[in-house]
């Protein structure tokens, strides 16, 4: 559902992404790990198009995209761009992320936070909205708080309605950038909950997690990422357990 290849991204003299290749199969679950800096965020930025890559090719859902600088640079290039424009927007609803800080509209109840893309973007009615809306906020366990505001929820509450706000999209991929990070412990259970069911039901998934455990359970694939390059790539056994990179068995150690 996911081929990268070859993505580079550099801010100014920064090159953050190196030369990253990487598969997530219609169906499978690939968990990212990596130290701080090592451009995790970055790469699922770049699946999800919130950052353009500066050079590589990425095909998401058998839409492919190339990119180089000349296609931004370039003369002449408004039918290329107007082009472009339009398989990033189609692109970009194929794909939908939850993040770290959770990111709701803090002035939109629990229902108008999950059906407000639905409508916008993806042109719903309201009626159709809700419906699907009410459909996934049962799903996540906060059907009952379709009317609260975020302000009263609870982090992990809050993440469950982030992952049906995803949901309401109807992606063909999910792409989660650290989603238990600024949890209080208590609560890290029930959105890791949400997202193994979820791995269970054969969504198509890409994680950034520092929660070992759970990427070893969850994940078809594991990539340790270092400086912008996978270091090493496999089944969880062999990154958690026969990695050849002395840098991925001495990170995989550290945060055991
Ligand atoms: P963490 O585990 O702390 O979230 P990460 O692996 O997600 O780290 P990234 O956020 O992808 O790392 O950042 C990779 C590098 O790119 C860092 O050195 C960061 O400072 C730099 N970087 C990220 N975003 C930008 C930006 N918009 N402008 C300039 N530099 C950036
Ligand atoms: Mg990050």
């Amino acid at each position: 559902a996911i081929e990268a290849r070859h993505l580079v991204k550099r801010y100014a003299e920064l090159e953050v992404l190196k030369d990253v290749s990487l598969d997530v199969h219609e169906g499978h679950v690939v968990s990212i790990i990596g130290s701080s800096g090592s451009g995790k965020s970055t790469l699922l930025r770049c699946m999800n198009l919130l950052e353009t890559p500066d050079s590589g090719d990425l095909t998401i859902a058998g839409e492919s995209l190339s990119f180089s600088q000349n296609i931004r640079a370039g003369v002449s290039q408004n039918t290329r761009a107007g082009i472009k424009r339009r398989q990033l927007q189609r692109l970009r609803t194929q794909v939908s992320m939850v993040f770290q800080q959770f990111n709701l509209w803090p002035h939109l109840s629990v229902l108008g936070n999950v059906i407000e893309a639905p409508m916008r973007v993806r042109g719903l009615s309201k009626r159709e909205a809700i419906t699907l809306g009410e459909h996934y906020l049962e799903r996540v366990g906060m059907a009952d708080k379709r009317d609260q505001y975020p302000a009263y929820l609870s982090g992990g509450q809050q993440q469950r309605v982030a992952i049906a706000r995803a949901l309401a999209m109807e992606p063909r991929v999910l792409l989660f950038d650290e989603p238990t990070s600024a949890l209080d412990p208590e609560l890290v259970n029930e959105v890791l909950g949400v997202i193994h069911g979820l791995a269970d039901e054969g969504r198509t998934m890409l994680l950034v997690t520092h929660e070992m455990g759970f990427a070893r359970d969850v994940s078809h694939q594991v990539a340790f990422l270092h400086q912008g390059c996978v270091e090493e790539i496999g089944t969880p056994a062999h990154v958690f357990e026969t990695a050849t990179s002395e840098r991925c068995r001495q990170f995989v150690s550290s945060v055991a």
